[in-house]
């Protein structure tokens, strides 16, 4: 089916999904190169979040290893309908409630959504036994209140909560640019925001930054992991 798939008619963009993928990671290689970076310390997680399970299976299919999902019901779903594909990593990147934690942590490899100490905790108290999860400190980089993340002065903290729960393994930070500002600005102050909980602990190199619209702004900005759906996967299907 893949194969099949005939270039778009306008020449422009590429209607395939493996086309989509590779002309995302040759604009993810050249963004690296002009921000004098090596692309191999750039992960690309592919969000599938509205997609259904055929989808991530077709992505594996592709190469790909790193998915994302926004809400811990379709999480739960789409890993029980693919636990047969054991080297996916899920990184779940929603908002999360308290009494969802249990169920992300079952399912998910990397939490990058962390944003007060209440969910560190009770992502805590879900662990079995000498398993350990990534979790990465949300900042809110808006000036609303009611986005994800924690505010910028409370993120250092938040680290250092996290660094106290052993079944937690602290990696960085993770942030959504705000809609109605200049990426770029924001980029950088999340990065002096990561180099500040890399004092905390030296470990946590992650910056999770870049969607669709933004990622090569965030690569210029020193983002590891990049969170990118529609350019890849399509339009999302409605959600009512
Ligand atoms: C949906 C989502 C993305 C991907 O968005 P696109 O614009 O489709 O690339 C990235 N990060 C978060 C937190 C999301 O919810």
């Amino acid at each position: 089916m893949i194969g099949s798939e005939a270039s778009a008619p306008g020449g422009r963009e590429p209607v395939g999904l493996a086309e989509r993928l590779s002309a995302i990671d040759l604009r993810i290689a050249d963004a690296a190169r002009s921000a004098g970076r090596d692309a191999s310390e750039i992960t690309r997680i592919v969000v599938t979040k509205f997609h259904p399970a055929s989808l991530v299976r077709e992505l594996h299919g592709l190469g790909v290893r790193e998915v994302g999902e926004n809400r811990q019901q379709e999480l739960s779903a789409k890993t029980a309908d693919l636990t047969d594909l054991d080297d996916l990593r899920w990184h779940f990147i929603g908002q999360a409630q308290t009494n969802k934690a249990a169920a992300i942590r079952r399912s998910a490899d990397a939490v990058h959504s962390v944003d007060r100490s209440r969910l560190a905790d009770a992502l805590h108290r879900a662990a079995d036994s000498d398993d350990v999860l990534d979790v990465l400190v949300q900042v809110n980089l808006t000036d609303d209140p009611g986005r994800g993340g924690v505010a910028p002065g409370e993120a250092r903290a938040l680290a250092e909560h996290v660094k106290t729960l052993s079944s937690l393994r602290l990696r960085g930070v993770m942030a959504v640019a705000p809609l109605d500002e200049d990426p770029t600005p924001a980029f950088e102050r999340l990065r002096v925001i990561a180099d500040g909980i890399r004092s905390v602990d030296p470990a946590a190199t992650w910056i999770s930054a870049g969607m669709t619209g933004d990622f090569e702004i965030a690569i210029a900005a020193g983002a590891t992991h990049l969170r990118i759906g529609s350019a890849i996967t399509g339009p999302r299907p409605d959600r009512g």
